[in-house]
């Protein structure tokens, strides 16, 4: 099926010519390495060598044109995961006049979205490193749509969920073990090189201990927007979108109760719960609802996502089937169990993605303090956190050490050795957790209030001083509405002014409900102060500033 590249929807012999004559063309944006997606024509592939390969001619464009800083160190990551070394992509250079000496090129009809997937083993990865990313890098160029070709260059096979990678579009994705089907050179027509890292919030340690990413430019609005697309893809109808409209929050709410259901995603082989039963009782008796137990081993991805798009609560060890998140209801509250000697503060992919603006979900924390608790697995093999082959000395230090220091990734034998310890849930301190937690638990009727509309910035800001006495002056400043207030419904408009003497590297904050105001504290005659006026509506959504500078004689 996947080989079924159909060679008549091109003519061959143009396609030849034009690659002959014109060559490789290549058009990047990015000033990095790290921010670069480029498109290509006639981007081609040499299974024998395993290398990209760029043709040049009298027409061919190379833009950004490096010279030999494209390997310094590469012309792009093809992963999203930023500036990881195994991920680099780069290509040969040929005359097209090689071409004659060359094998036929099969040509590749289909726009191409050429990527490496980073780790497809692991669901987590799975969503943040991947399928997000290769998501939006669709959404961004439009040629990228439904009937665009994927291929997977990271050189693994399809892993256990390629049927999600199957969702991005109607065409089967390649893996780069069969691209040597299609012959010894294929060319892409059209493709598009690398992934946007516009929707990760994650670094995995690398290069400083993991932790969320510096600068997060996703918002919880293009997580949902994803998670719809991808249920609409598996024909999951959301329970939420039910009561979206035309229902009171009341009416929702006393529904809603009826059938309301918490999850256990459960884990069969590694960090397990031990007492599951124990903690399923607990929470049904705590929260007077069904508990359900979900987990990969035993369900459809499908259908664990149907039961989790309509939960009130999802509890979890750490690990990677916690990205399943991102299909929970707005409102919904995510529990997170830690193993013994694991900080959660330290560990955060799950809390950083529920904690994005717009997503809306609760995040709570709960960690096994209890050494008498946990089950360690010292025999096992390094990577299911086995220490046994460590020496003696250092495997008594990992023993008696109660928390994992901060390290890098990946093979950090105390932190792979404390992770996956299996976990006896203390009940009295879960739930004491839970309720406390549940206590600040924003309601759902505010936060569905919470606009994300910006106020413009407020227009004809006007500052004029007047000396009164030698001693004594006045500033007076006003200004106009913000040009979009007068199309919304926003329950409170506020104005900020920030005062700064001139020379001075402090400023004055003063919050203003009115469009004017005259200053006489604080302000000196025969001065220049600088003055900025800034609309927020509803405490929180800040507008940009507008600056009226004033001088007096
Ligand atoms: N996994 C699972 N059940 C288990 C152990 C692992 O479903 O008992 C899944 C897990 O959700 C992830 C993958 O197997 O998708 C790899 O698990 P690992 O423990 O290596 O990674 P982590 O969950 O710590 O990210």
């Amino acid at each position: 099926q996947s080989q079924e590249l159909s060679q008549a929807r091109i003519d061959y012999h143009v396609a030849l010519q034009s690659l002959q004559e014109h060559g490789t063309r290549m058009v990047c944006t990015g000033k990095m390495h790290t921010d670069r997606i480029c498109r290509f024509d006639y981007l081609c592939y040499s299974s024998e060598a395993e290398e990209f390969v760029f043709f040049h001619s009298n027409s061919s464009v190379m833009l950004p044109n490096l010279g030999s800083r494209r390997f310094q160190p590469a012309l792009l990551d093809l992963s999203s995961v930023e500036d990881h070394n195994t991920q680099y992509f780069n290509f040969l250079e040929l005359p097209a006049a090689a071409l004659k000496f060359m094998p036929k090129p099969v040509f590749v009809p289909d726009v191409t979205l050429i990527l490496n997937r980073f780790n497809p083993d692991n669901l987590m990865h799975v969503f943040h490193d991947d399928l997000l990313p290769a998501f939006y890098t669709m959404k961004q160029y439009s040629d990228l749509d439904d009937e665009a070709r994927l291929v997977f260059m990271e050189g693994w096979g399809e892993g256990p969920h390629f049927d999600l990678y199957r969702f991005l579009s109607s065409k089967q994705p390649l893996l780069k073990e069969q691209l040597r089907n299609f012959g010894k050179l294929m060319c892409f027509t059209k493709s598009y090189v690398g992934l946007s890292k516009m929707t990760t919030w994650y670094q995995y340690g690398f290069v400083q201990p993991q932790g969320p990413k510096a600068n997060i430019l996703v918002s919880g609005n293009e997580i949902r927007q994803f998670a719809k697309a991808l249920m609409d893809k598996m024909n999951i109808t959301k329970v939420e979108e039910a009561w979206k409209d035309g229902e009171s929050f009341e009416q929702e709410k006393d529904k809603e109760n009826k059938d309301d259901y918490i999850i256990v995603f459960s884990r069969s082989t590694t960090r397990l719960i031990l007492n599951e039963a124990e903690l399923i009782m607990a929470l049904a008796q705590e929260f007077q609802m069904r508990v359900v137990t979900v987990s990969l081993e035993e369900q459809s991805f499908s259908s664990i996502i149907q039961v989790i798009s309509g939960a009130f609560m999802l509890v979890s060890m750490h690990g990677a089937q916690l990205i399943t998140s991102l299909f929970l209801p707005r409102g919904a509250t995510v529990v997170e169990l830690f193993p013994f000697a694991v900080n959660p503060e330290q560990y955060t992919p799950y809390k950083t993605l529920t904690s994005l603006p717009g997503m809306e979900l609760h995040y709570v924390s709960w960690r096994n303090t209890k050494e008498e608790n946990t089950v360690t697995h010292p025999h096992r093999t390094w990577e299911q956190g086995g220490i046994a082959h460590l020496e003696k000395k250092e495997q008594e230090r990992i023993l008696a050490s109660k928390v994992v220091p901060r390290h890098l990734c990946c093979r950090n034998p105390e932190w792979l050795f404390r992770i996956y310890q299996d976990t006896l849930v203390d009940i009295p301190s879960f739930l004491y957790v839970l309720r406390e937690a549940m206590k600040t638990k924003p309601n759902l009727k505010k936060a569905k209030m919470a606009s994300t509309v910006h106020p413009g910035q407020v227009r004809e800001a006007r500052c004029q001083t007047s000396v009164q006495t030698p001693n004594e002056a006045k500033l007076s400043v006003s200004w106009q509405i913000p040009w979009n207030l007068k199309y919304l419904k926003v329950r409170e408009v506020k104005y900020e002014v920030w005062i700064q003497e001139q020379g001075e590297n402090t400023y004055m904050p003063y919050i203003l409900p009115q469009q004017n105001y005259t200053f006489s504290d604080n302000i000196k005659p025969f001065t220049t102060y600088l003055v900025w006026v800034r609309c927020i509506f509803n405490k929180n959504l800040l507008g940009p500033f507008a600056d009226c500078k004033n001088l007096v004689h």
